[in-house]
């Protein structure tokens, strides 16, 4: 069992960094360190810095985000009202990688689970960006700890890895690739059961009642209609991945039915935006079902014109051809009109436009050059 209260005061002013995805185990894991904080004397929670981080991919399911904003929103008048030292940082992926740039720029095939380019792009390297871009908080090599909410309990795999990571001896932990940054996991021993207890209990620190508890509500009722109805509070709704689970992108291919969106919408709950719902559903199936097409895809070269050769002399698969991006980017800002939201930037457009330009011309060029070498 983590003392958390404990490790406060004896981290001192080692800043902790707390990855909030909008689930249940990092919401709960929050909420246990605005309890924990809010118990200790302003003079010692004021020695350190904590960040709540919560990375936005720009492909968020639509229910996901909306609800993840309302819980930011609570969090930061929460944190504002008590003068505790959080800061709540929302963060994006760069431009360079985003979702739409990397298949509509760049031609990559969508993600499956053989080539997950996605998670690393837009869900990892963010945090790490969020780190590098503060020395002056953090330090060079960076000092933190990250306060993560994964559980014992989650499945047979996290429990593996958590060990594989784990420090006997210490609550802090490894981190897989930051040497000098340690992990402290303060829910790691909590059943499902609890979590979900925890979330929607009535009680808060000092006498006080659970300010979160409504949009608490609204999770359970997010995860209830994700997975086939079930009742969160008896229902594990382990993952082992973003993918596949009700937090993902609404553009996932990395599951062969998408059914966090789907299940929204067969709930008949009010709250969605049913006919949004499956229009981005429909975008997503044909994604997923045009990916491997041979009329899609360049064949014998990649996208910068090196020869593709598989290890049996075959002609390799490269990436989507120039028509298909255009193709997917017209049905994209069809899709936009249709349900009237911006489902892609204006930076990644013209990003996207840019990278169509060089790599066309590069096309040329090493045409040309392999032309003249032929002569
Ligand atoms: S939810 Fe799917 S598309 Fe999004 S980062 Fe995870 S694996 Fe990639």
């Amino acid at each position: 069992m983590v003392d958390l209260a404990a490790l406060y005061q004896e981290t001192g002013d080692i800043p902790w960094v707390v990855g909030l995805s909008g689930g249940k185990d990092s919401t709960a894991l929050t909420m246990l360190l605005l309890e924990t904080m809010e118990m200790l004397p302003p003079p010692v929670r004021n020695r350190k810095k904590v960040f709540v981080t919560c990375v936005n991919t720009l492909v968020e399911a639509p229910p996901v985000i909306d609800h993840v904003h309302a819980f930011i929103a609570e969090l930061r008048n929460y944190v504002r009202d008590r003068d505790l030292p959080v800061e709540v940082v929302e963060l994006l992926p760069d431009v360079e990688q985003t979702f739409w740039v990397n298949l509509i720029g760049r031609g990559y095939p969508t993600p499956v689970r053989e080539f997950r380019w996605c998670t690393d792009r837009m869900k990892i390297r963010p945090g790490k960006q969020f780190i590098d871009d503060n020395p002056e908080i953090f330090g060079t090599p960076p000092v933190v700890h990250f306060l993560l909410g994964t559980r014992y309990d989650e499945s047979i795999s996290r429990q593996r890895t958590m060990e594989a990571h784990t420090r006997l001896g210490t609550d802090i932990h490894s981190h897989g690739i930051m040497p000098t940054a340690g992990v402290i996991r303060p829910i790691e021993d909590w059943p499902t059961e609890y979590v979900w207890d925890y979330l929607l209990r009535s009680e808060w620190a000092k006498g006080g009642t659970n300010p979160f508890r409504e949009v608490n509500g609204r999770l359970a009722v997010l995860y209830k209609d994700a997975a086939s109805g079930e009742c969160p509070v008896i229902h594990d709704p382990t993952q082992q991945t973003c993918a596949g689970s009700r937090f993902g992108c609404w553009t996932c291919t990395v599951v062969e039915v998408d059914s966090s969106l789907r299940e929204m919408i067969d709930s008949g709950r009010e709250i969605y935006e049913v006919e949004k719902l499956n229009l981005l559903a429909d975008f997503r199936d044909k994604l997923r079902d045009e990916r491997n097409l041979e009329e899609n895809r360049v064949h014998g070269r990649n996208r910068r014109g090196v020869t593709l050769v598989k290890r049996d002399g075959s002609v390799g698969t490269g990436s989507y051809t120039m028509g298909y991006r255009k193709t997917v980017l017209a049905r994209l800002t069809e899709l936009e009109e249709k349900i009237g939201e911006c489902l892609i930037t204006e930076d990644e457009r013209l990003l996207i436009q840019q990278i169509w330009v060089e790599e066309t011309a590069n096309l040329a060029l090493k045409m040309a050059e392999q032309t003249e070498a032929a002569e």
